[in-house]
């Protein structure tokens, strides 16, 4: 029988781990591509990036300071896939080393003071739960309050499942909390990453005053493969992409990661912290402080908006804004 033995020479400098791009397939040494900022050097893909990295790379040095990172994700529905709920979400947190989905809290990009919050797609597909549906409300809250910015990076997989009808609400909760940012007139920016779907990109994650996106993220509500199975029609190869998105209007802006941050510095700088439409800023005698009772408004007027518009096209505008006359 034929034995093969191998040998290494003790003393022989073991070969260096290399990266390999996943999209051209060249190498490289993974140090070179994280001071890249995690973009290929040779041919520009931009790899996807936890929350803390996002931080790292936005965020000026030694700014952030997190908040709202001591709400907990329950398990209202008991929910047991190939593991419990719990279970998963333990390992997500031992393996993303966060706690949830979201880091949010305030921070200087630029130079220009916000709250400001990063999505993680490693952390159970950057499903928007409760706690990331309610760390959205929080930070949209103090920035209203605090008339600040509010930036998010957003990435996620969409609703997540585990939560059922509770992480659905979270697409109602998030778009009421940019009504209270935009009550407040505090400018609300977007930065879509890959990837952005489903429920995230179907609610606040659009509804920004400034909406921009990586090159080459996936930004869409249902995927392509879905579409084109339940449609029977073959869609572009571009499909959902942002440079797409930004052709069809949905995107003010691609930025590439190496300038996004001075970009974004610069929205802040020209919004400041929002204005009164008079030309004037809220000092700390005119900001905005909200009560318990301020989501419970906010979703009564997004939903007398709806109903508003709903009329507007059944019944035609002349007779709908009568009849909100009629209400009001
Ligand atoms: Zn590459």
């Amino acid at each position: 029988m034929a034995v093969t033995v191998e040998f290494a020479r003790r003393d022989a400098v073991p070969e260096p781990h290399r990266w390999t791009c996943p999209k051209c397939g060249q190498g490289d040494d993974p140090e070179t591509v994280k001071a890249n900022l995690s973009v290929c050097p040779h041919c520009g893909h931009h790899l996807r990036i936890g929350a803390r990295e996002r931080i790292a790379q936005l965020a000026d040095t030694g700014s952030f300071i997190e908040r709202w990172s001591h709400l907990r994700t329950l398990d209202p529905l008991g929910f047991n896939d190939l593991m419990p709920y719990p279970e998963r979400l333990r390992d997500a947190q031992a393996t993303s080393g966060l706690s949830e989905a979201i880091v949010g809290g305030n921070a200087s990009i630029g130079e220009a003071p916000c709250i400001f919050a990063a999505m993680d797609f490693s952390f159970l597909g950057g499903s928007m739960g409760s706690v990331v549906g309610e760390r959205l409300w929080r930070a949209a809250e103090a920035a209203a309050a605090e008339h600040l910015p509010l930036v998010v990076v957003a990435s996620s997989g969409g609703a997540r499942m585990q939560e059922g009808a509770i992480s659905l609400m979270q697409m109602a909760k998030t778009s009421c909390a940019v009504d209270l940012v935009n009550e407040a007139r505090a400018p609300f920016v977007v930065v879509m990453a890959d990837p952005c779907t489903g429920g995230v990109v179907a609610s606040f994650a659009s509804l920004a005053d400034i909406c921009v996106a990586e090159p080459g993220a996936l930004l869409y509500f249902t995927g392509p493969r879905v579409i084109a199975e339940t449609t029977k029609e073959s869609l572009p190869p571009d499909f959902g992409s942002a440079e797409r998105n930004l052709q069809l209007g949905h995107l003010d802006a691609v930025i590439p990661r190496h300038e996004l941050k001075a970009r974004v510095a610069t929205y802040l700088r020209l919004l400041k912290g929002g204005g009164q439409g008079d030309g004037t800023y809220p000092g700390s005698a005119g900001q905005r402080r909200r009560g318990p009772g301020g989501m419970a408004q906010a979703t009564a007027r997004r939903a007398g908006s709806a109903v508003t518009r709903v009329r507007s096209v059944v019944l035609g505008r002349d007779r709908a804004s009568a009849e909100s006359d009629q209400d009001s």
